[in-house]
């Protein structure tokens, strides 16, 4: 274990998938000093429960820009350490025509960036899934360039690499405030001692808003329980099997050790007030909500008849941070000199982890993102949207936003 230092140039709070990253990208781009504090092992917030899914689509092509250069990375540190990269692809099913009209549009704009990506209908959604109804598909989207990897293996390889490249990484090291003076910051007080520094990036999850809250920054995100459940082994479930979504069922699904893994973007999200959290929350999860999960568990037995029979080992429940609009929250803090933040990653975190750590780290080194982040920028919100009731009512409905937004964005 790396010791606290008693100075620093950056220092990163929190050693998750997005903390981890910034911290291989500061490295990757010859940035000294840098220290990585995480109060307990990387990983152990929200990173290491999450499905690990690797998504490529969307119709933004500042969003497939972050998503091409991802995979790149993704595949080079597999390469490098294997984190479980399987470029499996993607089916996404559409039951309407309106979604397969979405769809066109996000075919077009992939093709336009260079991402393969094909329109196919349900006889071949069949043959790449034969575990899937496919008789009430007006069609799907195909994409043999989504995969998934093992989050944990993922921050490991990528705080290995950051280290080599002279960054620190201290465990265990709880940040308590950041320190301030005229409006710059000037360090950090953590309960193993003082860190002097004039540049700070909170990642800190879904205790991020809290944190920032300390220094009068407003960081508006909430988490809200999140879901997927495991079955025992279903026939015909192959390891290579592609990932599908269902968006108009809310649902998503890949295999995971010979059995299902279904998960949902649910409406009506469930809040979780994190001060309510267990002290300390590492490597935990919430209670199972079957009541919540029924309805997707209902879309599923729809989707996947087979799961009739299959026998559920658990459902996993842990907090994800949504943000009012479903986007993340990237860049300066208004008001505070040398205050950054990354956080509310609106379940895509691992995902987006690559293209938004580089996007930050350039802004940090280089004075600019090397793209267009307007649309992540903190100002976007009015200081009424960090209100802990408002956000708690507008992330309710934030998981299902997401499956429009994504496939909108
Ligand atoms: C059920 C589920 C399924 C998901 N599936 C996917 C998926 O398939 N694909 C995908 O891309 N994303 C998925 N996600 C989302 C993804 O897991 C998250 O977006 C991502 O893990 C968030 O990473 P993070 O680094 O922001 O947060 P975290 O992993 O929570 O890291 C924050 C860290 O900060 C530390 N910390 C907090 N406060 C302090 C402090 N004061 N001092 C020091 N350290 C501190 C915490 O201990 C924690 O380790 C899923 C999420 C869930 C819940």
């Amino acid at each position: 274990m790396d010791g606290v230092p008693r100075q620093a140039d950056i220092a990163i709070i929190g050693g998750g998938v997005v903390g981890a990253s910034v911290a291989w990208h500061l490295a990757e781009l010859g940035a000294e000093g840098i220290v990585l504090l995480e109060r307990g092992q990387p990983g152990c917030g929200t990173t290491w429960h999450s499905a690990g899914n690797i998504l490529r689509m969307s119709s933004d092509p500042a969003v497939a820009d972050f998503y091409t250069y991802g995979k790149e990375m993704l595949e080079g540190l597999h390469a490098r350490h294997g984190i479980g990269w399987r470029r499996c692809g993607r089916v996404m099913v559409a039951r309407t025509d309106a979604r397969m009209a979405e769809f066109d549009n996000i075919a077009r704009v992939l093709s336009e960036c260079g991402v393969p990506v094909e329109r196919i209908g349900p006889d071949m959604v069949a043959e790449k899934l034969p575990i899937l109804r496919t008789n009430d598909l007006k069609g799907a989207l195909w994409s043999p360039d989504d995969g998934r990897v093992n989050p944990t293996d993922l921050v490991a390889a990528y705080l290995r690499e950051a280290r080599a490249g002279g960054a620190r990484v201290c465990e265990g090291a709880t940040v308590e405030r950041v320190a301030e003076t005229n409006g710059r910051v000037t360090g950090l007080r953590t309960d193993r001692g003082d860190i002097a520094c004039e540049t700070v990036i909170n990642c800190a999850g879904l205790w991020a808003r809290e944190l920032g809250l300390r220094n009068g920054v407003a960081i508006p995100l909430w988490p809200v329980e999140h879901f997927y459940c495991l079955t025992e082994p279903i026939e015909g479930v192959r390891p290579d099997m592609p990932t599908f979504r269902d968006p108009d069922g809310l649902i998503y699904g890949r295999e995971e050790v010979g059995g299902l893994l279904l998960g949902c973007f649910d409406r009506d999200a469930v809040p979780v007030d994190p001060a309510q959290l267990p002290e300390p929350f590492e490597f935990a999860l919430l209670a199972e909500n079957w009541d919540q999960f029924l309805p997707y568990m209902q879309e599923g037995l729809h989707r996947v008849p087979a799961l009739q029979d299959a026998g559920i080992r658990t459902l996993v429940n842990g907090p994800e941070a949504f943000t009012p609009d479903v986007e993340p929250l990237m860049g300066p803090a208004p008001g505070l000199n040398g205050y950054w933040v990354l956080a509310g990653l609106c379940s895509a975190g691992v995902t987006r982890s690559p293209g938004m750590g580089r996007a930050l780290a350039r802004w940090i080194v280089e004075g600019d993102p090397g793209a267009d982040v307007s649309r992540y920028r903190l100002e976007r919100f009015g200081r009424e949207a960090n209100d802990a009731a408002n956000l708690q009512r507008a992330v309710r409905n934030a998981p299902s936003g997401h499956f429009a937004a994504e496939n909108r964005a």
